[in-house]
Parts: C-alpha cells; sequence; structure tokens
C-alpha cells in the first residue's frame, strides 16, 4: 500500500515540476525548439511530447514560425501564448499608485496611475486601489487573472504579503495587504519589494538579460537595490535583505525614519537632493539660482522637476546637491561592489532624470575606488526599461502560480 502511494504521489509531482521547467524555459526564451528544450531539461523524446501537447491542448504554449538549423531541418519553434493567463500588477509608489494588466508574455496591456491628493487615510488609499483593480477585471472580464503582483517600499513581510512600515509611507503600517485583496477578489496576491520588482524587470527583459549576476539600484524618493545572484533574486530572510537605501555612510549623520542613524537615503535620494536645496535656497545669492528661489518663495516646496530645470540652467545650488548626492551613492555603490562582485551594476529609477549630473560622477568613483579595480571592473549602465516595477512584480507574481499551481492556469479553459 505504501509503496503504491508514494510511486503514484512522485510521478504526479514530476508532472507538476516538468510542466512548470517547460513553462518556464519557453516564457524565459522566448522561441525555443524541441530540440532545444530536450537537451537543456534532459527529458528524452518520449517525456517531453506529452508535456508539450498538454500545454498546447490547454493554450499555454503554441506552435510557431521555423528557423534554420544548422542540419538543414527546419524545426518548428515554440512560444508561450501571451493570452493564456493575466496578471492584475499593482505599483505602489511614495506619490501614486499604478496598476496595469500585464499579459503572460510580460508586456502591459493597459495600465492607469493614481496620484495620491496627500490627505488621504489608509483606508482610503486602500478603498480606491480596490476599486481600480475591480474596474481591470470587469473591464478584461475575458481575460483569465491568475494572480496580483503588488510592489511596494519595504520593509515587507513578503512570504505574509504584509506592508510593514516603509519610511515616509503615508504612515502605513502592518498592512496585510495580500489578505486584504485575497478576501476581496478571490485571487492569489503576491507582495514584494519594488526595488526586486526592478531587478526581475531587468532579468527578464531589460539590460539584466545577459548577466547572471547584477545589482539594480533604484534612485527616486527612496533608494533601493535588487540584488541578482545566478539569475536568481537575493531576498534574504523573509525578503528583509538587500536593503541599499539603509546602509549606513556616516554613522554620526542624521537620524532616518528606520530609526538608525546616517543611511544612505538621507543623503542621495531625489527627497535628499529636494531637502538639501529647501534647507539652503533662501541664503542664495547667485544670479542663477534665481528661478528656484523664486518657485520655493512662491510654493514654498520645490518637486524634482525644479530640480531637473535648475541643472539645465547651472544653477550653482541644484549642481552641488546632485554633486553631494553622486559623492554618497557612489560610497554606497562601492560597499556593494566589493561585497557582491557583479558582473554589472544598473541603474534606474526616476532620479536618473539628472542623468550626466548623477551618472557620470558614479561611475568614475566605482573605477577609482573600488577593492578589486586593478582587476576587473563591472559595467556600469543606465537602465532604459519603461514600465519596471509593473513587468517585475508580474512576473514574479507569474512565477510563483507557474511553481504552485499549474493548474491555476489550465483551469479556465477546462
Ligand atoms: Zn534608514
Amino acid at each position: 500500500m505504501m509503496n503504491t502511494y508514494k510511486k503514484g504521489g512522485n510521478t504526479a509531482i514530476i508532472k507538476k515540476s516538468n510542466l512548470s521547467l517547460i513553462v518556464r524555459l519557453v516564457r524565459e526564451m522566448g522561441m525555443v525548439s524541441r530540440t532545444d528544450l530536450a537537451k537543456i531539461t534532459g527529458l528524452s523524446k518520449g517525456g517531453l511530447t506529452p508535456i508539450i501537447q498538454e500545454l498546447i491542448n490547454n493554450g499555454i504554449i503554441r506552435e510557431t514560425g521555423v528557423m534554420d538549423s544548422d542540419a538543414g531541418r527546419k524545426p518548428i519553434m515554440l512560444e508561450i501564448c501571451s493570452h493564456a493567463a493575466y496578471v492584475i500588477a499593482v505599483d505602489l509608489n511614495r506619490s501614486s499608485a499604478q496598476i496595469a494588466l500585464v499579459d503572460f508574455s510580460n508586456k502591459v496591456r493597459s495600465s492607469y496611475e493614481y496620484k495620491y491628493a496627500g490627505n488621504e487615510s489608509t483606508q482610503e488609499i486602500i478603498r480606491r486601489i480596490k476599486s481600480m483593480i475591480r474596474f481591470f477585471i470587469e473591464e478584461n472580464h475575458e481575460c483569465s487573472i491568475a494572480a496580483i503582483g503588488v510592489s511596494s517600499p519595504g520593509p515587507l513581510d513578503c512570504q505574509e504579503g504584509i506592508i510593514l512600515n516603509p519610511p515616509r509611507f503615508h504612515g502605513w503600517k502592518n498592512i496585510p495587504i495580500k489578505q486584504l485583496l485575497e478576501e476581496e477578489f478571490g485571487i492569489p496576491t503576491i507582495l514584494d519589494k519594488d526595488a526586486n520588482a526592478y531587478a526581475m524587470a531587468e532579468k527578464i527583459m531589460g539590460l539584466g538579460k545577459k548577466y547572471k549576476n547584477f545589482i539594480h539600484v533604484t534612485h527616486s524618493e527612496g533608494i533601493g537595490a535588487g540584488v541578482v545572484i545566478d539569475r536568481m533574486l537575493y531576498r534574504g530572510v523573509r525578503g528583509f535583505g538587500t536593503e541599499l537605501g539603509h546602509l549606513v555612510v556616516d554613522y554620526r549623520g542624521s537620524k532616518c525614519d528606520c530609526g538608525n542613524i546616517g543611511c544612505l537615503e538621507q543623503y542621495a535620494s531625489m527627497t535628499a537632493i529636494i531637502e538639501w536645496i529647501e534647507s539652503r535656497i533662501q541664503h542664495e545669492v547667485d544670479e542663477a539660482d534665481a528661478p528656484i528661489k523664486m518657485i520655493y518663495e512662491r510654493r514654498g516646496r520645490i518637486e524634482w522637476e525644479d530640480v531637473l530645470d535648475g541643472l539645465d540652467k547651472n544653477s550653482p545650488i541644484c549642481l552641488k546637491a546632485v554633486e553631494n548626492a553622486a559623492v554618497f551613492l557612489g560610497y554606497g555603490l562601492i560597499n556593494m561592489l566589493n561585497i557582491f562582485a557583479p558582473e554589472a551594476v544598473i541603474i534606474g529609477g526616476r532620479g536618473i532624470s539628472a542623468g550626466k549630473y548623477l551618472v557620470k560622477p558614479l561611475k568614475k568613483m566605482m573605477a577609482e575606488s573600488t577593492f578589486y579595480k586593478d582587476f576587473y571592473l563591472p559595467d556600469i549602465l543606465v537602465s532604459d526599461l519603461k514600465d519596471g516595477a509593473l513587468i517585475g512584480i508580474a512576473n514574479t507574481a507569474f512565477e510563483h502560480i507557474i511553481d504552485k499551481s499549474t493548474e491555476q492556469l489550465f483551469k479556465p479553459k477546462m
């Protein structure tokens, strides 16, 4: 009895694991032949054929075009059916929430941005997010929604799906977003840090595609990093790892919202650059600073676009603020390089709109000060990916579904 039971269980598990493996490979490779799948997986033709047939029958992969091969034969290729399943991706950032419908080939089909008014309660923001998700589900009722993916600044409990207490994040504390959305919509929900979502997007669709080991840095209202090791995201215990923004760069420095002293975010984020200018602008007398000074006096605050405008007009205070930030960010990145020795660092986020003023000094610092600089230097690149957080969190949600419950993909068609 026991033997029979064990054998049956193993077969089912192996079948599920093979199905997941093939779906993952076809998604990752874009187009692939049966011969290549057999080579990569080690599965025999006899083992591979029924798996592929089941996936074709369920509309998850399909046969497509032909490709020349050395032997002169033209094998039929396999590719993913982009309409096989969809994810509703939600990117929560400090100024807005973006919601998108993302298809099985990680393409954003439609998206909407909800900019916070600034005075809403947590409950109000969550209510608006729920109503937008409901709108997307109803608008796309013909689509099979396999999961909801939510990205947010950390710290988060990725396993339990709880937004813990991200600094400067509308006072949000212990929000069980996974539970709230699963109870509302009955759709599996996955939560991950925005920095990880960006790194995931680079890995599957961006500049990170060609590297096994790289670091993606998000320079925005905060600073985050996603670390990819051997093509896998490194998250640390319960997803708490790789918090570049909270690396201590001045132990006698100013207090950070995380409770620590002298965190990188306090000196190098977009928020820090703006605050640095605001705290000094009234004492500036340089003529080139007059426009940004006027904006501050009229509005009582400075926006990132004003800083960019100031850089364009050679405003000394804007140039100095970004230069200072670049030095701190540079030291933060040198620390990361010395620990991980990646093949590449990819810099993304809204802050890279400061372009040459931020990125050029960073490159110089890393080239001059990394421990192993005389022997090896990683590629330093600027991301050109759009909708990185949405694509990344959607892919993480798809991978979760593929790994945990492939039947979720089959369900609507059976
Ligand atoms: Zn901190």
